[in-house]
């Protein structure tokens, strides 16, 4: 028998002894260490005499059957030695070994636990550290991510990440849960989609009625955290029954000390129906922006991309969809996807003529014509240039600022970080007067004909 196999025997039949015989002479059983097992014959050492002689008298036929039965041999039995100095040394060995199974067993465990957490907390395994690149857009959030997972529910709670779509918001929120469960696998890490989570409550409201014992089930599977993963946020705005209860969901894990993080397209103040209450624990913690990523930080990501996939590729290719694609890194992965899979598929290389022909972004000078639509804007409105570039806020203003960003995006496809710096303006400024436009359009039959005519003036339709 091998070693191993052997002191999982003895324990096998120790367990057993201790089992049948009297509690009086366990501590004698425990003096015994196993030192071999030949032809049937188990021998045990013990530093003890009297543990020798008290079993060797009182105990041994109990404890041949014992082994009989055990080991499948009518014939085994126990030879008892009584020997100080090898008792010591098998001891030492097996205290040894049993450490060692003891941290094979706790790493295999953890290693379970860590992709049972990964797969049970809904985390895409791309979205981790490692794989998100740094650049003057995102550094700040970046940075309080880390630090969040780092120190859950210490200087920065709750953390509110705000931005526009595809800019890595669910990304950096997904990286604190990877780390943590890595790091800190005591602890538990929940995401959820505010869409799943409005759901949820509406089932669950439905299916219970109500009922106080049957709604603690909803509010335990949302509170018994450690870290709540929240995301989209903005979903929950005019939903007035599910704002309370992530109101609720958010003072219960607050008071006891949990981290929460939020993730939303805009800052809280801008969503004009989210609930007062929920507005302000909100604000209450750490806000930042992400911002859309600089040419050199979109070319890093891309390069990544084409490095983790190994895809050879020309830089020069690269370099074409990074600048054509500036606003969202999901449509910029998403082109770099494409030309990839063409090239692929047809066997060609993926170069810059490659990209060209199959992404064929505009190659127009944006300024001109960004020119262009203001002035003919502002006339319309009958403001000047001056004025949608200014910070004024009169009405009149700011609607035919609003207007003019609009058609500027609609027109050109530009990029709102370039609309925002040609009208001196945030990139999520830009974002809500385009989304606010957009909305008003389905309802407001004057902004439709004044669009139509800007349009007409400018002599694109
Ligand atoms: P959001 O939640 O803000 O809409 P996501 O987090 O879903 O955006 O990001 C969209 C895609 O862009 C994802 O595939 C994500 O991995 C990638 N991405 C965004 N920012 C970065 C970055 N800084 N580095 C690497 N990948 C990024
Ligand atoms: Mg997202």
């Amino acid at each position: 028998m091998e070693n191993i196999e052997l002191k999982r025997f003895w324990e096998n039949v120790k367990e057993e002894l201790i089992g049948v015989l009297p509690e009086s002479v366990h501590p004698w059983l425990y003096s015994l260490e196993v030192s071999g097992y030949d032809n049937g014959v188990l021998t045990v050492v013990t530093g003890q005499a009297m543990a020798r002689d008290w079993l060797k008298k009182n105990h041994i036929d109990q404890m041949n059957s014992i082994l009989n039965k055990i080991s499948d041999n009518k014939n085994s039995r126990f030879n008892i030695i009584y020997d100080e100095a090898t008792a010591k040394k098998i001891k030492k060995q097996t205290d040894k070994i049993i450490k060692k199974e003891a941290l094979i067993q706790q790493k295999e465990m953890a290693m379970e636990n860590l992709s049972y957490m990964q797969s049970s907390s809904n985390l895409n395994l791309k979205y981790k550290f490692e794989n998100f690149i740094v650049g003057d857009n995102n550094k700040f959030a970046h940075d309080a991510a880390l630090s969040v997972a780092q120190k859950p529910a210490g200087k920065y709670n709750p953390l509110f990440i705000y931005g526009g779509s595809g800019l890595g918001k669910t990304h950096l929120m997904q990286a604190i849960g990877h780390y943590t469960i890595f790091n800190n696998p005591k602890l538990k890490v929940k995401y959820v989609k505010t869409d799943d989570y409005i759901n949820d409550f509406i089932s669950n409201s439905r299916k219970t009625n109500n009922s106080v014992e049957n709604m603690s089930k909803f509010y335990k599977k949302y509170t018994n955290i450690d870290i709540i993963l929240i995301d989209d946020i903005q979903f929950i705005e005019s939903k007035e029954k599910s704002m309370q209860r992530m109101q609720h969901t958010f003072d219960t894990l607050y008071n006891k000390g949990k981290q929460i993080v939020i993730t939303c397209d805009r800052q809280p103040k801008e969503l004009p129906s989210l609930s007062k209450a929920l507005c302000s624990r909100f604000e209450m913690g750490l806000m930042v922006e992400l911002l859309p990523p600089e040419l050199s930080t979109r070319f890093e990501i891309l390069s990544k991309l084409a490095d983790d996939n190994d895809i050879n590729c020309e830089k020069e290719a690269l370099m074409y969809i990074a600048k054509h694609y500036s606003d969202n890194v999901r449509e910029l992965e998403g082109a770099f996807t494409k030309v990839c899979a063409y090239a692929e598929i047809n066997k060609v290389d993926f170069s810059l003529e490659l990209a060209k022909k199959i992404l064929k972004c505009p190659e127009c000078d944006d300024y001109i014509s960004f020119d262009k639509i203001a002035s003919v804007t502002a006339n319309y409105y009958n403001v000047t240039l001056n004025d949608l570039k200014s910070s004024a806020r009169a009405q009149k203003i700011s609607v035919a600022r609003h207007a003019a960003i609009y058609v500027t995006r609609e027109l050109t496809n530009a990029s709102f970080t370039s609309i925002a710096e040609y009208y001196g303006k945030k990139h999520t400024t830009i974002l809500f007067a385009y989304d606010k436009v957009k909305k008003e359009l389905n309802t407001d039959k004057d902004l439709v004909s004044t669009i139509r005519e800007i349009k007409q003036a400018l002599k694109v339709i």
